[in-house]
């Protein structure tokens, strides 16, 4: 039985769960075989691998799109300095790079 879109998600996130532990539990594996194994499982389950720049991608604000160093106050907290968005600055990164893939494949930019 073919799996559902929502269920190989899943599926796809539980794996790359599994590999990033695995690779930071071994730290033997560099970057590159960690690339290899999300793109080995992404194309696996029917998606694709697209990186995107992620220059300045924790410092975005998800809100108004205000950019500047000032709206991460610490390592984790992301508080943007314009509109006074607040977030786990790891969460706000990936909205960006999420938001980049989307950009990316709609209008090749
Ligand atoms: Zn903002």
């Amino acid at each position: 039985m073919k799996e559902s879109p929502s269920q190989a998600l899943q599926q796809t996130l539980k794996d790359l769960e599994r590999a990033y532990i695995n690779f930071f539990s071994k730290r033997a594996q560099g970057w590159g075989e960690f690339r290899w194994q999300l793109e080995y499982k992404m194309t696996w389950r029917g998606g694709i691998l697209l990186a995107v720049p992620p220059h300045s991608t924790s410092r975005i604000c998800t809100g108004c799109g205000h950019l500047s160093k000032d709206n991460r106050k610490t390592q984790a907290k992301f508080e943007c300095v314009e509109c006074g968005d607040e977030n786990h600055a790891d969460l706000v990164g990936s909205i960006n790079i999420l938001e980049r893939g989307h950009r990316f494949l709609a209008c090749g930019e």
